[in-house]
């Protein structure tokens, strides 16, 4: 396994492949990695000849007051976990070399971001659409793994994909979890004991939604209220958003529809987690 800094190298290999016959794979992350960055490598692994992991803490996708500087950064350690998933290249540029002092082109996508974390985060997704649209660029992936943890992302990058003709395959992954249901984040580790434990409320309430949407409940407004009275009976939560929105548009819904994404996100103490569920008609008994 190579571990790539400039992107010239990583340029030269990946064409290396390619006039091999090769097919590409990519796993954008922000490194510290955990088991849910892994079943996207193992994904990666099993649909793809070649594997690369991009580690890359974007500057662009946070905001003035976000956690840029505190982001856990562990470049040795996301190299060993790589290389147990059989990863054939590790992306890990410094910021210099992504976004040179001319650096002013940026890509965005104007519908989709308006709501669920477009709206708590004003620049997140600009950063995320411009620095995947680099590693795009950059790596030349046949296909591209995300996790469904972050659903908005997700359905983002596909629409910048179709709307800009990339040549390049997005395929979703499962969220992954902790045995007690907490979606693996790389922000878990900011939590103390006392807050881990208070965290369990998202999966409660994205599980407790789940039910009531399988006992038949359509109404957007009486579900989200009822995740919202779970969430509030943690003190250590605050809301950021919980909301019913159309799985393809993100726009809120007032009734279910056919395609349903359930999305929240919650301050536990100063650490902000989401969590959701995707709900398709098709799902009904
Ligand atoms: P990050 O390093 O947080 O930017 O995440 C990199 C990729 O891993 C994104 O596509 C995330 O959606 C995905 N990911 C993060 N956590 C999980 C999880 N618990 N389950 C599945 N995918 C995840």
């Amino acid at each position: 396994m190579e571990l790539i800094e400039t992107v010239v190298r990583a340029k030269e290999v990946v064409a290396q492949w390619r006039e091999e016959g090769l097919t590409i794979g990519l796993v954008p992350t922000m490194g510290a990695l955990h088991e849910g960055h892994e079943s996207l490598m193992e994904t990666a692994r099993a649909q793809c000849d070649r594997v690369v992991v991009s580690v890359f803490v974007n500057p662009l996708q946070f905001g003035p007051n976000e956690d840029y500087d505190a982001y856990p950064r562990d470049i040795a350690r996301d190299a060993s976990i790589c290389e147990s998933h059989g990863v054939d290249a590790i992306f890990h540029p410094s910021v210099e070399e992504m976004y040179g002092p001319l650096f002013h082109t940026f890509v965005v996508e104007e519908v989709l971001t308006d709501t669920l974390c477009g709206a708590s985060r004003p620049v997140h997704f600009r950063g995320v659409c411009t620095v995947v649209t680099k590693l795009f660029n950059i790596v030349q992936p046949h296909k591209a793994f995300f996790g469904q943890k972050d659903a908005q992302q997700l359905a983002i990058i596909k629409r910048m994909v179709a709307d800009l003709n990339m040549n390049v395959s997005i395929v979703g992954c499962p969220i992954v979890r902790e045995a007690d249901g907490l979606a693996k984040s790389s922000r878990n580790s900011y939590l103390s004991p006392e807050e881990r434990q208070a965290a369990l409320v998202l999966s409660q309430a994205v599980a407790q939604g789940q039910e009531a949407v399988r006992a038949g409940e359509r109404d957007a407004a009486r579900l989200r209220q009822a995740m919202v009275a779970c969430i509030e009976a943690e003190p250590l939560a605050s809301i950021d958003y919980v909301e019913v929105v159309d799985g393809q548009t993100m726009q809120p819904v007032d009734t279910l529809g056919s395609s349903v994404l359930v999305a929240m996100a919650v301050f536990i103490g100063s650490t902000r987690l989401i969590d959701n569920f995707l709900w398709e008609e098709s799902e009904e008994a």
